[in-house]
């Protein structure tokens, strides 16, 4: 076996090991059809419905978050179930991890449940950054404002109301 000699500029701490656990590439890496339309944006044929061209348009936030978009209107939940991933692989780490311990044990999964309103929050953010930039409000993104808050009620609903 060979002994590979260092080259030079090895050792310098470029780490590329990182981007294959990031959201951002675990998303890209199922999808068809990326094309990056600009820095952290890409867009793809959406997965959850019969995409002809383009649909789905993928954002990461500075933060790392993930964001997606399908402007036929198909939500979150349905383009992660299609991908093989949970709302929970939009988010960097486990910030996002419940810890279910206790009596209060239910079917119902808080951490799907918190990833979903938090992408629903994250949509919401972004439709305010658009308005800020100036930017007019047309009726498909204020609906799909009003669809963000009905999924938070949903939410809501699923995990028993408001006692
Ligand atoms: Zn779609």
């Amino acid at each position: 076996m060979q002994t590979q000699k260092s080259r030079p500029g090895a050792g310098t701490a470029y780490d590329n090991t990182r981007a294959h656990d990031s959201p951002i590439d675990r998303v890209l890496s199922r999808l068809d059809r990326v094309k990056s339309t600009g820095p952290g944006k890409w867009q793809a044929l959406c997965p959850a419905h019969d995409d002809k061209r383009p649909s789905l348009s993928v954002k990461e936030a500075d933060d790392g978050k993930v964001l997606l978009k399908c402007w036929t209107g198909c939500g979150a939940a349905e383009i992660v179930n299609a991908l093989g991933l949970s709302l929970s692989d939009l988010f960097p780490g486990d910030r996002y991890t419940v810890t279910n311990t206790g009596p209060m044990r239910r079917p119902f999964d808080y951490r799907d449940a918190l990833a979903g309103i938090a992408h629903e929050t994250l949509v919401a953010r972004l439709i305010v950054e658009s308005i800020r930039d100036g930017r007019p409000i047309d009726t498909e993104t204020a609906e799909r404002l009003a669809l963000a808050e009905e999924r938070i009620s949903d939410a809501l609903r699923a995990a028993g109301g408001v006692q």
